[in-house]
């Protein structure tokens, strides 16, 4: 079955309001053996969206709307799915009344607009919506269908999960999607895209590459009747990327970084803290992420300048002798930081937060430094000089991304 996605509201047009449904959605509709070709955003007009959907329906079996039902006279979504079906809405008594109920039970009376969310068309049924007045439309017509749902994220997706999903399941042809997604770190998109080489092209499996704030993911879409046989057509190329990619994987499917760490360092009873300058708090932020990261981390330590720095152990001398954004300064950083909060590993990350050069280092230029006890003291296992795009948010991304995975790596390897 082929879909498309309809964000509906002026404010989309403007850019005062960004679409997150359409994504959400996407993400739904494999594993339901729905096709997504089309993702349209569309304002607040009556003849845009009739003709919207007339011309979807030609091309899709299923059009999937998020906006426009509110009460006010700009929501027009109810509107043009009648216009785009050729009938008219008439007022349905028993909805009237679960409005009614819905205001009264908020001591309120009913605004004589919300009449409009009791219309239905012949060819429409409603689709229940616990967290709001809106119901949603669910209307079919010579086996094309559209679903209208509110535009609130979370009426829209108790509204999908609870009735929506169901029912598309009902009506699944007997084929699945299943993806599998393996997260690299280390090499370039150029670099992983040529050892890959080969698998790219084909349609089924489908093997797609992507550059992400944690490295290169290589993605496996492989379409088959069940999820044993997606997988069995699955199988073949993740060992082709595990053979020639091993090294540098370091996650699947929806693992993060942090995650992957917690669970390296949980399974094996080990403790981390960090300190860190140029990503601001960022890769404690990150840490804290994860499920239960108060069994694994002790705390960060945000460092924002020399002075602060020195105030939380590194020695005066050394960043005088070194620059605050040096190897020896980050190593320093890890030692202090594993010293004060007693762990078994730290990690130490510095850098110039920018705008400008700290020391004669431009931005984006940074250190990692990796700490492990040891009874003679803190150890540096591992040292990582590392250039970034000189954009804040990418260099905390990516910086406090890089730093845990090379942590969850020398873990893992028993270091
Ligand atoms: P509406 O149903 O058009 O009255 O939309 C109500 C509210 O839903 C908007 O003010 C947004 O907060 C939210 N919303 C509508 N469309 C979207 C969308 N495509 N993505 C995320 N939020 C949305
Ligand atoms: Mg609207």
């Amino acid at each position: 079955m082929k879909a498309e996605i309809m964000g509906i509201g002026t404010e989309l047009l403007m850019g005062e309001l960004n679409d997150t449904n359409a994504g959400w959605i996407a993400t739904r509709l494999p594993p339901l053996g729905i096709t997504l070709q089309w993702v349209t955003l569309i304002g607040d007009d009556l003849a845009q969206l009739t003709h919207a959907f007339r011309q979807g329906m030609e091309r899709s079996d299923i059009i999937f709307t998020t906006g426009g039902l509110g009460p006010t006279q700009d929501d027009l979504t109810r509107e043009a799915v009648a216009a785009a079906f050729g009938e008219t809405p008439a007022v349905q008594d028993a909805q009237v009344t679960q409005l009614q109920e819905y205001f009264r039970a908020r001591g309120q009376d009913m605004p004589s607009h919300n009449i409009k969310q009791a219309w239905l068309i012949p060819s429409a049924q409603f689709i229940p919506n616990r967290n709001g007045t809106a119901p949603g439309w669910w209307a079919e017509r010579n086996a094309k269908i559209i679903i209208s749902m509110p535009g609130p994220p979370v009426e829209m997706q108790s509204i999908f999960r609870d009735y929506v999903e169901p029912r598309l399941r009902e009506l699944a042809p007997p084929e699945v999607t299943l993806t599998r997604n393996v997260k690299t770190m280390g090499l370039g998109e150029a670099a992983v895209d040529e050892i890959m080489s080969e698998y790219f092209g084909h349609e089924n499996p489908y093997l797609g590459i992507y550059s992400k704030a944690d490295g290169i993911h290589l993605r496996v879409i492989a379409r088959a009747p069940d999820q044993a046989a997606a997988r069995k057509m699955i199988a073949p190329v993740e060992q082709a990327v595990q053979d020639r990619l091993g090294e540098y994987i370091w996650g699947y499917d929806d693992e993060t970084p942090e995650q992957a760490v917690a669970a390296a360092l949980q399974s094996r009873d080990k403790t981390l803290a960090v300190m860190e300058f140029c990503t601001g708090g960022f890769l404690t932020n990150a840490i804290t992420e994860a499920n239960d990261a108060a069994r694994h981390f002790r705390g960060g330590i945000v460092a924002f300048g020399p002075e602060s720095l020195a105030a939380s152990g590194v020695p005066p001398k050394l960043l005088e002798n070194h620059g605050a954004v040096s190897q020896e300064a980050a190593n320093a950083m890890s030692a202090a930081a594993l010293t004060q909060l007693n762990t078994h590993y730290a990690i130490g990350v510095t850098g110039a937060p920018g705008p400008a050069e700290l020391d004669g280092r431009p931005m984006g230029l940074a250190y990692i430094a990796i700490a492990r006890a040891t009874p003679a003291g803190p150890q540096v296992i591992r040292e990582l000089e590392i250039r970034v795009p000189p954009r804040r948010i990418t260099i905390k991304r990516r910086i406090s991304n890089q730093a845990l995975i090379e942590l969850r790596k020398l873990v893992e390897a028993g270091e």
